[in-house]
């Protein structure tokens, strides 16, 4: 059988622990043998990190603006710990807040629906993707606990050196506490304009909420620069693929999210996002099945799984011991970035093999085979639990009929 062809190369990250060992465990056992794969590669192990002073992120993430599609493994952000445990010259920043500050762009994650594994909310029948903010508010705040008697202000100086004061609050009777928080217009336009880019690309409708009608001045921004970039870019696009932009409060939009079917993109400024994200992708099921992609403004696309290194099973591993660990989200962060190749090259049997790839590991574990994660959860009768090389192999006997 001939291999599929590929025209431009994608930006393939690879990373560290359990992830980077299933990481060439798909490429050699699921990719390699059916496409004739071409990725400029960027190891953004740890190790490589260090040795390069983290120039290799830097690398990758301007390389995926030059091609368009990146595929990432999970990597480690070193905290104090990592430092001695690979001998850190610096405790390098989140190689995932690098290239977001770099392609400018928003991330969504949305999970991997399976029968067997159901949502603990029964009518989510269609995956509901988060999209948050990852600019500003609370996450770049500046915060002060107040004394009574004290006086707090809000005080902004122009360029000019004129000042404007607002009060925040008179402490009488009471210490207190007091925070600055802030956003950007440039970044809540990109966010909007990735939110809008995404849900034309998959076909989803897209919800926006904040709190308004309390925060008129900075929640109010967000709704309003979001309201203007709809009108005067993406409405006729919108109508054109029968997709709708919905904007409503947040409380509103939590309640309708638990009656929901799912089966649309949910964009929460960047607090709201941290905690329902968590929420959206524990009702669903595990970290294994969530998918993560980020999108740029201009329409860049970097794929990857949600989760981490999985740094636990990594160690067993390194022991010599049976891992089960599951690679589905992994899986689709290559099929995620190969159909997305196959779509701007104009390659229709990259994008199909994406889709077989998908189908052949859904198949695997609505057959009943699958990883420790899903075995607890599965509601299927005859489940079996195998390890991380086995499920693999299992969903290549399955892709192989398909090819
Ligand atoms: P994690 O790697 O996501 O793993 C947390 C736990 O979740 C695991 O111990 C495991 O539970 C379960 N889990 C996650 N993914 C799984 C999978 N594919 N299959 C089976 N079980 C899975 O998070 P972490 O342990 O907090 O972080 C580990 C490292 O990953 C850290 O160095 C962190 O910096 C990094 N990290 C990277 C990214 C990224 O690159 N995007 C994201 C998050 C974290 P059990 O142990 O109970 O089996
Ligand atoms: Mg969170």
């Amino acid at each position: 059988m001939a291999k599929i062809e590929m025209k431009t190369p994608l930006v393939e990250m690879d990373g560290d622990e359990m992830t980077r060992v299933i990481w060439k465990m798909i490429k050699d056992k699921l990719l390699l043998p059916y496409i004739d794969l071409k990725t400029e590669y960027y190891d953004l192990g740890l190790v490589k990190r260090n040795e390069t002073n983290d120039q290799i992120t830097i690398d990758s993430a301007n390389a995926t603006k030059k091609y368009g599609v990146a595929v990432k493994c999970a990597t480690i952000t070193p905290n104090a710990q990592r430092m001695t445990e690979y001998n850190l010259k610096e405790m390098w920043k989140s190689p995932n807040g690098t290239i977001r500050a770099i392609l400018d762009g928003t991330v969504f994650r949305a999970p991997i629906l399976v029968k067997g594994i159901n949502p603990l909310i029964p009518t989510w029948t269609s995956p509901i993707t988060i999209a948050r903010h990852a600019y500003g508010d609370i996450y770049k705040n500046s915060e002060m606990k107040v004394k009574d008697g004290s006086k707090a202000e809000l005080v902004v100086t122009d360029k000019d050196g004129n000042e404007t004061r607002q009060l925040i609050h008179e402490f009488s009777g009471s210490d207190g506490i007091i925070q600055g928080v802030h956003n950007i217009n440039e970044s809540i336009a990109s966010f909007a304009r990735s939110c809008f880019n995404f849900a034309l690309d998959t076909k989803q409708d897209i919800w926006f909420s904040t709190k308004d009608t309390i925060s008129k001045k900075y929640d109010h921004t967000f709704k309003d620069i979001f309201a203007d970039i709809f009108e005067t870019e993406y409405k006729s696009k919108f109508e054109n693929a029968g997709i709708e932009y919905f904007y409503t409060l947040i409380d509103d939009a939590v309640a309708r999210v638990v009656r929901s079917k799912g089966g649309y993109i949910w964009a929460c400024k960047n607090y709201d996002g941290d905690v329902m994200s968590d929420m959206v992708a524990t009702a669903f099921g595990s970290l294994g099945m969530m998918t993560s992609v980020l999108v740029s403004p201009t329409g860049v696309y970097e794929y990857e799984a949600a989760h981490g290194t999985v740094t636990r099973h990594y160690y067993k591993h390194l022991k010599g011991e049976e891992t089960s660990t599951n690679s589905v989200a992994t899986i689709f962060a290559w099929t995620g970035a190969l159909r997305k190749r196959g779509e701007l090259d104009k390659l229709p049997e990259l994008s199909a093999f994406a889709d077989k790839l998908e189908k052949a590991t859904v198949r695997t574990i609505e057959e009943g085979i699958m990883t420790g994660d899903l075995y607890v959860l599965s509601t299927l009768e005859n489940k079996k639990k195998v390890n991380t090389e086995q499920f693999l192999d299992e969903i290549n006997e399955r892709l192989k009929q398909t090819v």
